[in-house]
C-alpha cells in the first residue's frame, strides 16, 4: 500500500515553505501527502505581507477528516500560530500514538511570527512529549529551553546545551546548525542513550534557502513513512535537503525556494 504522511502546518502562498514545501517533499519521496492547514500567509520570497491563524475547531475538523479515512503512518507538525491550536492539535494526536516529527517553527525568515509568544509553553508541555523527533534551529532551541537569544551560539553555548540536553530534554532532537557561524554547517541528532550523530555540509552562500527547515522535517517524516529507522531517516533527509539546495531554481528577488525531485 502507498505510504501516507500528514503535514500539519501553515500555507506559504509563494510555495517555498510550509505546507507547500512539505507536500512537494512527500511527493518527491513517492509518499502520499495529506495536509491540515493551521494558518495562511500572504508571502513571497521577499517576506510575509499578512498572516491569519485558523480557528482551532477548523484545525481539529481537518485532522479528524484525514485521520478517519487515511492510513496515516507519520505526522509532521510545523507552524501552529496560536496556543489554542497547539493544544487542540496535541489533544487530537495524543491518543493516536502516531510517530510525530515536530518542527517548532516560530518565525519566518524575515522575522514575521508564526507562533505567538504565549504558545511556546504550550508547545513545550503539550506537543514535545508526543514527538519522536524535534527539529529546532538554534533560536528555536533557545526559546524551547527558556534561554536568551544568542546564548547557544558559539562552541561554549553548544557545550552548555549538550549538558542541559542530557538532564532536561528526554526527547530526541535534531539541532540544526544553519544559524551558527563557520564554513561548515553541523546538524546534530541527539537520541537518548546514544552518541550524537553529526551531519555536516559546507555552508552555502546563497539567498535561496527558503523552506530548508520545512523540507528537512518533512523529508524525515517521508523516510519514516517508507519504513526507515529514525537515524537512517535523518541521514536520508539531510542528503535530500543538500540536493534540493544545490538545485534551487533561483526564483524571486528575495529568499528563493528549493528544488524538489525524486
Ligand atoms: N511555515 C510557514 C507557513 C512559513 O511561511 C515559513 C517561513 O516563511 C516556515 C514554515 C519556516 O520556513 P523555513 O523552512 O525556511 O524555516
Amino acid at each position: 500500500m502507498k505510504a501516507v504522511a500528514l503535514t500539519v502546518a501553515g500555507s506559504d502562498s509563494g510555495g517555498g515553505a510550509g505546507i507547500q514545501a512539505d507536500l512537494k517533499t512527500f511527493a518527491a519521496h513517492g509518499v502520499y501527502g495529506a495536509s491540515v492547514l493551521t494558518l495562511v500567509t500572504a508571502q513571497n520570497t521577499r517576506g510575509v505581507a499578512a498572516s491569519h491563524a485558523l480557528p482551532p475547531e477548523l484545525v481539529v475538523a481537518q485532522l479528524q477528516a484525514v485521520l478517519d479515512d487515511f492510513p496515516v503512518a507519520v505526522v509532521k507538525v510545523g507552524a501552529l500560530g496560536t496556543a489554542p491550536v497547539v493544544r487542540a492539535v496535541a489533544d487530537v494526536l495524543r491518543p493516536t500514538g502516531l510517530p510525530l516529527i515536530l518542527d517548532p517553527v516560530m518565525f519566518a525568515k524575515g522575522g514575521a511570527a508564526l507562533l505567538d509568544s504565549d504558545a511556546v509553553t504550550a508547545l513545550r508541555t503539550e506537543l514535545l512529549p508526543l514527538a519522536c523527533l524535534v527539529t529546532p534551529n538554534l533560536p528555536e532551541a533557545e526559546a524551547l529551553l527558556g534561554l536568551a537569544p544568542g546564548e547557544l551560539h558559539g562552541k561554549t553555548g553548544l557545550e552548555a546545551l549538550r549538558d542541559r540536553l542530557r538532564e532536561a530534554l528526554p526527547f530526541p532532537l535534531l539541532l540544526k546548525g544553519g544559524h551558527g557561524a563557520g564554513e561548515t554547517v553541523e546538524d546534530e541528532l541527539w537520541l537518548p542513550n546514544a552518541a550524537p550523530l553529526v551531519l555536516t555540509a559546507p555552508r552555502r552562500h546563497t539567498r535561496h534557502t527558503h523552506g530548508t527547515g520545512c523540507t528537512l522535517s518533512s523529508a524525515v517524516a517521508a523516510n519514516l513513512a517508507l519504513g526507515h529507522a529514525l537515524p537512517e531517516a535523518v541521514r536520508h533527509a539531510h542528503t535530500y535537503v543538500q540536493a534540493a539546495l544545490g538545485h534551487a531554481p533561483g526564483l524571486g528577488s528575495g529568499h528563493g525556494p528549493l528544488e524538489h525531485f525524486p
